[in-house]
């Protein structure tokens, strides 16, 4: 049987457990694309080859043992560089980074390994996050598998590309204020930013921390799924890490003190169980202001197609109003920068990373954040610093603040009337390399549909609804109540059937 044939996830474990065949087999298929694509493509940071077969050969033990196995049992998977990983060198797409080996993996990569997954490697990203096409990397651009003239979007774009490219048949990426669902649209993959606490931040590095959140990335709306449901687990090393459907969120719930999960048997998320039941009397709303100026025609006009294919399965369509369009992507910008300023001081060359020894020690620090990080890092250090100051504070990052709750309690309302609301992932297909940088405020602009999820902490998907100029994807992206995940996955799932050749 040949392996490289396989194109979902489900279906190569599927093989894997029946012993149709091994899982390095599964794993040798890889290791083809990869050693084909990888030198063009540059998705990767680190391959673990070594550690990869070798963790294969463990799980072949367990599969001739015949003990338990989940759906993703011998799937090789490959993992953001900003997810720390024991023993594989972990960059954020920093020099700042480098050489840094975390002695410990994070808790979403540790969910990984217990679902029997096997990590191939590292892949290339924005550095920090901080970016949306990884032209920001330290170590260079990744291209985009279906046109290497462009980007792959950013900040996950390392992962949306060696998905797209099956390099791996899925990954993980982290989603701040887009980075999942950005790059999974310009390279024609499904990607997710599930409900904030949904999956552990433990041994994520640290962006804007009140927005940061692991997501899955896949070739297909039920690989997606199944990645998500291995995601999601209860963290006590994660404040913000959210118990689904336990006693106590459960009683806490009843006595009205906490918006936390109702649905799920055993804590479960029943996300692929009820993947297929489809859309009929779905309420579903498209913001008039997210098909005005600034949005490409072909993206709209298929945009607008996902929409009434939705309406043709039983969905019920309506336009509306979504009040302070206009301050979403100021306000998320205030704010990522803001924690951004906070988090990323750790980097001082005394604790671990780099270090460019000074002539004392506030010679050393500057040195090290000068050349340890990239100009956007840097530009972005300077504006959270600034906002955080003493007589600018109220001014700009409490304001910032309070803008983000109107725009939470906007969102739930329009919540209230609607299951689901429609749009674009991003108003343009993918820009060609170097396109970006020459003007960064559009570039920033064009972050303002995917960042009100992580404003309010809601969850969205990405997924492919059509091909733009170039061959170039087109990406619709839905948004739902928080922990219902599992409506945003039926539409996808609709509408993928009708759009995809992977369906
Ligand atoms: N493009 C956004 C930014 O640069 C989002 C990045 C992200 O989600 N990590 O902040």
């Amino acid at each position: 049987m040949d392996s490289s044939k396989i194109r979902t996830a489900l279906a190569l474990s599927e093989r894997i457990r029946k012993k149709e065949i091994s899982v390095r087999e599964g794993l040798d298929a890889t290791f083809e694309i990869i050693d084909q694509k990888e030198k063009s493509l540059h998705a990767f940071l680190t391959i673990d080859r070594e550690g990869a077969y070798k963790e294969a050969d463990r799980l072949q033990e367990k599969v001739d043992a015949r003990e338990m196995f989940g759906p993703l049992f011998g799937v090789p998977v490959a993992v953001k560089d900003n997810l720390c990983t024991k023993g594989i060198r972990t960059t954020c797409g920093s020099k700042m980074l480098e050489n840094f080996v975390p002695p410990y993996d994070a808790t979403a990569v540790q969910s990984l390994k217990d679902a029997g997954m096997i990590i191939v490697g590292k892949t290339n990203m924005d550095e920090f996050a901080m970016g949306n096409t990884t032209e920001t990397s330290y170590f260079g651009c990744t291209k985009n598998p279906r046109s290497e003239a462009h980007v792959p979007g950013g900040s996950s774009g390392g992962s949306a590309a060696a998905v797209a490219a099956g390099e791996c048949l899925v990954a993980l990426g982290t989603d701040t204020g887009g980075s999942v669902r950005q790059p999974a649209s310009h390279c024609g993959v499904v990607g997710v930013k599930p409900t904030y606490g949904s999956i552990s931040r433990h041994g994520l590095i640290a962006y804007c921390s009140s927005m940061d959140q692991v997501g899955p990335i896949a070739g297909n709306v039920t690989d997606c799924a199944a990645l998500m449901e291995a995601l999601c687990t209860w963290d006590p090393k994660d404040s913000t890490s959210i118990k689904r459907g336990s006693l106590d969120s459960l009683t806490a719930v009843k006595q009205g003190r906490l918006d936390v999960p109702t649905y799920g048997k055993r804590g479960r998320l029943d996300i692929l169980s009820s993947l297929e039941d489809g859309v009929p009397g779905m309420k579903i709303g498209l913001p008039k202001e997210y098909f005005s100026a600034g949005l490409d025609p072909q993206v709209a006009a298929s945009v607008m197609r996902a929409a009434e294919t939705l309406e043709r399965h039983g969905a019920i369509l309506k336009e509306f109003s979504l009040p302070l369009f206009q301050y979403f992507v100021p306000d998320y910008y205030l704010i990522a920068c803001a924690e951004a300023s906070s988090n990323l001081e750790r980097y001082d060359g005394m604790k671990y990373g780099l270090r460019v020894p000074g002539s004392d020690l506030h010679d050393t620090y500057r040195k090290t954040r000068t050349q340890g990080f990239g100009e956007e890092v840097r530009r972005r250090i300077l504006l959270g610093t600034f906002a955080l100051s003493e007589g600018y504070y109220d001014a700009y990052y409490l304001k910032a603040l309070k803008v983000r709750r109107l725009v939470a309690n906007a969102f739930d309302d329009a919540l209230k009337e609607f299951d689901l609301i429609l749009g674009p992932t991003a108003p343009t297909t993918a820009p060609r390399l170097g396109e970006a940088d020459q003007d960064l405020v559009k570039s920033y602009l064009a972050d303002v549909y995917t960042v009100p999820a992580n404003l309010t902490g809601l969850p969205a998907i990405s997924l492919p609804c059509g091909v733009g100029e170039g061959g170039l994807p087109i990406g619709v992206q839905f948004m739902g109540r928080r922990f219902e995940e599992a409506l945003l996955f039926k539409a996808a799932r609709v509408l993928e059937k009708e759009t995809c050749q992977n369906g």
